[in-house]
């Protein structure tokens, strides 16, 4: 017996589902999920089958063409493990297939229940998903391991208004429920009773789980392209200014294209959230989902949309196996992103993000300098919640390791190189194993011309890795220079400037100065109350690390306003890295307030921030 993954409970002498079809009734007033999974194996099969769960409750397993019991068990000790969960052990004889009938409960980590006040709409509940990492396991039970490729349908059923969307393709209208049909997920009573509705998704391309994405409520949408349309929850004004800012969707698919090969999802939707989304975009396949913050007005929320576009090639298509490889995922999509942002918004903004990116880096090392392991591209994550780790690293990292592949060889060999690397892979999960193979069969002799092992295997940052070269970049990183001799950038100087060039410019400021200097700088450009987080997160985590008190309201009503990780991270982190004790007990009180604003996925990390300084 041996683990597949270390964050997995699938074993690899057993067989993958190959196809789950579930069936999920909605109970917005319990804030739970009653449902069936059926899961299908390639072949019958005799012996123990291991399944991930985390916050579920498992009120039976049956054959499904039989509806005979199939025996299963659950841990003696009911305390989860903190990471995996806990293993459903089901007990097949013969069967290749087993209907999981369960519950979620309101503590599932992979779903976020909002009320009617905590949606833009005031008007009704909303529901959404982030599986990724390892939440799957929380939604319904799966061999959760982005080795485990599934194909799923889904049949859902929503109390009126409410409509949904998922990461799959349509395969019905909505429709009343049909007596007999619910398959054990709830009684046949509350599947049709008045009021529901059932709405059916399919996605036949194999996904990983982690890629599993619904989201309910009072959602619109509106067509901006051949294969894009803007859903969002908020109305005509979120969609408004979502289909502005993302009118340029069509145009990166086609850079995408050109790039890297075929788009194979058939669609390119785009789902707006509410604030809380913890993430800035998760690469949902068919729909991506995306924080508001990134309608920034300006279509610089672009980087993003590229990024998570890119995605559909690195990540989706070819998957890293298992989270130590994440690298496969993040590092690719980060260099993909970025040579869709050269093409559709040109090489001196592409150079900026690969700024911003390197200040990143260089970042991390800071913060794991007394843990140089989540410095490697291929860390050792056993025993490790793959959420708490979550950083820069495997984007960055794995960004400029390909960077340097392509500055040896050359663009046009090293875009051949990718092209056929993601023809090769495509639809499969892989390891860095099988790509440095990849990598050494298809550019004989790389092996000699780069160190591949401190690359993939080696703690920092290694010294060819390269800082970008662009005249703007430079500009900026000198003004930021200036900056520490009192100087503060002249109105002419900044003119052209956007978020991006801001966020580079204050990023490169010392991490702490004199309180009059932001003031002062402030003053100026009133950075504290832009409308691009990016800028005002970055702005004001400068001010607490410096010890501007003026400026803690605002932390408190930006903290209180979104959900997005990469803003909670470094506010949480300096307020509770301040001097002061007052400043320790404002992040607690702050939290305490907050908290049920934001995702479980959310809670656990500004948890763990907290609870790192207690
Ligand atoms: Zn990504």
């Amino acid at each position: 017996m041996a683990r597949l993954d270390p964050h997995s409970y699938t074993e690899s002498s057993q067989p993958l589902a190959k196809h789950v079809a579930l069936t999920l009734y909605f109970d917005f007033a319990a804030r739970t999920i009653h449902g069936s999974a059926l899961l299908t194996l390639p072949a019958a099969y005799t012996g123990p089958l291991l399944l991930d769960t985390r916050s579920l409750l498992i009120h039976s397993v049956l054959d499904p063409h039989t509806t005979a019991p199939i025996p299963f068990s659950l841990p003696s000790d009911p305390t989860p493990d903190p990471v995996l969960g806990q293993p459903l052990s089901l007990s097949l004889s013969a069967q290749s297939a087993a209907l999981v009938v369960f519950s979620t409960s309101p503590t599932s980590s992979a779903l976020q229940w909002l009320s009617p006040a905590q949606t833009a709409s005031k008007a009704h509940p909303f529901v959404y998903t982030q599986c990724q990492s390892i939440h799957a396991r929380s939604l319904f039970p799966s061999q959760d391991t982005p080795a485990a490729r599934i194909v799923f349908s889904a049949r859902l059923n929503l109390p009126h208004p409410l409509t949904a969307v998922m990461a799959a393709a349509r395969a019905a209208a909505p429709r009343d429920p049909v007596p007999g049909e619910v398959g054990f997920a709830c009684p046949d009573a509350l599947w049709c009773a008045p009021g529901r509705s059932v709405e059916e998704f399919i996605m036949n391309r194999p996904i990983p789980p982690y890629l599993f994405a619904f989201a309910a409520g009072d959602i619109a949408a509106r067509d901006v392209g051949l294969r894009t349309r803007v859903h969002a929850e908020g109305g005509a004004a979120v969609l408004d200014a979502a289909a502005r800012e993302f009118a340029g969707a069509e145009e990166m698919i086609r850079a995408g294209e050109a790039l890297f090969g075929p788009y194979e999802w058939g669609r390119f939707d785009l789902l707006v959230l509410p604030p809380s989304f913890p993430y800035g975009g998760m690469e949902n396949p068919m729909m991506v989902f995306l924080t508001p913050t990134v309608i920034k007005g300006d279509a610089s929320g672009a980087q993003v949309v590229a990024h998570e576009l890119a995605h559909s090639w690195t990540g989706n298509l070819i998957t890293n196996k298992t989270n130590e490889h994440f690298w496969l995922n993040e590092g690719f999509t980060t260099y993909a992103e970025r040579r869709i942002v050269e093409v559709v918004q040109g090489e001196e903004i592409a150079a900026l993000n690969m700024g911003i990116g390197w200040r990143g880096l260089n970042d991390e090392m800071e913060r794991f300098k007394d843990n140089m392991e989540f410095t490697k591209l291929k860390p050792n994550l056993e025993g490790i919640d793959p959420d708490e780790i979550y950083s820069q690293v495997p984007y960055e990292k794995g960004f400029q390791f390909l960077w340097r592949i392509e500055r040896q060889v050359g663009r046009p060999t090293f875009d051949e190189f990718l092209k056929k690397y993601i023809a090769k892979f495509k639809f499969q999960s892989i390891d860095t194993e099988a790509f440095l193979e990849f990598l050494k069969a298809n550019l004989p002799g790389i092996e000699n011309q780069i160190d591949l092992k401190q690359w993939v295997e080696g703690t920092g940052i290694p010294p060819d890795a390269m800082e970008p070269v662009s005249l703007i970049y430079s500009k900026i990183v000198s003004l930021s220079n200036e900056f520490k001799l009192g100087k503060i950038p002249k109105e002419q100087e900044v003119a052209n400037w956007s978020g991006q060039e801001w966020e580079l410019y204050i990023e490169n400021l010392p991490k702490s100065v004199e309180p009059s200097q932001i003031a002062a700088l402030d003053a100026h450009y009133r950075l504290s109350e832009s409308r691009d987080y990016e800028v005002k997160v970055a702005f004001l985590q400068l001010a607490i690390s410096s010890g501007c008190k003026e400026y803690f309201g605002e932390v408190e009503r930006t903290l209180k306003q979104v959900g997005r990780m990469k803003y909670l991270r470094p506010l949480y982190t300096a307020l509770v890295q301040g001097s002061a004790e007052e400043t320790k007990m404002s992040a607690r009180r702050i939290f305490a307030e907050a908290r049920d604003t934001y995702h479980p996925i959310a809670q656990g990390v500004v948890e763990s921030i907290l609870a790192k300084h207690s």
